[in-house]
């Protein structure tokens, strides 16, 4: 296939290497002017997008894909279809589908898990929202670039899917890391807590897999400093997203309310930005009852 890859960051670098590598003919454009293994560099958007039967974007928001949307969608040919695997707010995802609609293109909002690591791997989850025909045309890519598409349903459900997991799971780590904050504080060994907690009713990712005290449970970022992983400020992105869908939908989500406080906290007003999320844990213990 001839495919057009827009934003050759963290993420969209080693995906469009990927599918290079796999035998298509890849063309990237980057504003930072970054580059991809085995992928040709082209001088603007609008230049990636003409002729290319699939255009991928993996951009930082919203409105840089809007920006972006509206500079390549009159370049690009009937038919085509335009990949959106960036984390965006559903808003913009659904408005970005309406115009493709509007243009005879097919969409796709299909953002992963699987993080930096997953797409050097090509072994992303992408939860992809849009029609069937445009999933069709896409799931090469998908199988190259990572182990699973799951089709949430229409234009915008991939990054409802996205926000409500992600939701989840930025609460879900505070609870972990508050409770290991006051189980140290009541003198319960960690270990003691893990081997309890990760077997009983109140395990979970967080605790199981990705275990926020170092020396306990498997190999995580507790056990490398808190080097991300996943970055507290992505996070804290993700759960704007979140409160701001559930501000649009009307949907009371209190616990993402609180939890997208902390993270704000942590990363706005003390150190947090650039270490893991799980790096909540050594803030939490550190302080009192206010
Ligand atoms: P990044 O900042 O490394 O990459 C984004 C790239 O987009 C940058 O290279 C930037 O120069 C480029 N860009 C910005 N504006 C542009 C424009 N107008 N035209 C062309 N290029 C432009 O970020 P990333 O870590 O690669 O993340 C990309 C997306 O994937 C984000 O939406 C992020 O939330 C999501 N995501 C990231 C991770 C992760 O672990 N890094 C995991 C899951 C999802």
């Amino acid at each position: 296939m001839k495919i057009g890859f827009i934003g050759l960051g963290n993420m969209g670098a080693p995906m469009a290497a990927n599918l290079a590598k796999a035998g298509h003919e890849v063309a990237g454009f980057d504003v930072a002017g970054t580059t991809a293994e085995g992928v040709t560099s082209v001088g603007s958007a609008a230049e990636v997008a003409q002729g290319k039967d699939v255009v991928i974007t993996m951009l930082p928001n919203g409105d840089i894909l809007r920006a972006v949307a509206s500079d390549i969608i009159p370049e690009m040919d009937k038919g085509a279809v335009l990949l959106d695997c960036s984390t965006v707010d559903v808003a913009s995802a659904r408005a970005v589908a309406g115009l493709c609609e509007q243009a005879e293109l097919g969409f796709l909002d299909a953002p992963v898990s699987g993080g930096i690591g997953g797409a050097a791997g090509g072994t992303l989850t992408f939860m992809v929202g849009g029609t069937q025909a445009a999933l069709d045309k896409a799931m090469p890519l998908f199988d190259i670039m990572g182990q699973k598409a799951v089709h949430c349903g229409d234009a915008g459900n991939g990054q409802a899917a996205k926000i409500c997991n992600n939701m989840i799971l930025g609460v879900t780590m505070v609870a972990t890391c508050e409770a290991f904050a006051l189980a140290d504080k009541l003198g319960l060994s960690r270990e003691a807590m893990f081997d309890v907690v990760s077997t009983s009713s109140g395990y979970s990712w967080t605790m199981n897999a990705y275990c926020p005290a170092p020396g306990v449970g498997p190999q995580s970022p507790a056990d490398n400093d808190y080097q991300p992983g996943f970055a507290a400020a992505l996070m804290l992105k993700d759960m704007r997203l979140s409160q701001q869908a559930a501000e649009a939908a009307d949907a009371d989500t209190p616990m993402g309310k609180v939890a997208c406080e902390e993270y704000r906290t942590f990363v706005e007003d003390e150190d947090g930005g650039a270490r893991d999320f799980s790096a909540m844990l050594p803030r939490l213990a550190a302080k009192s009852r206010t």
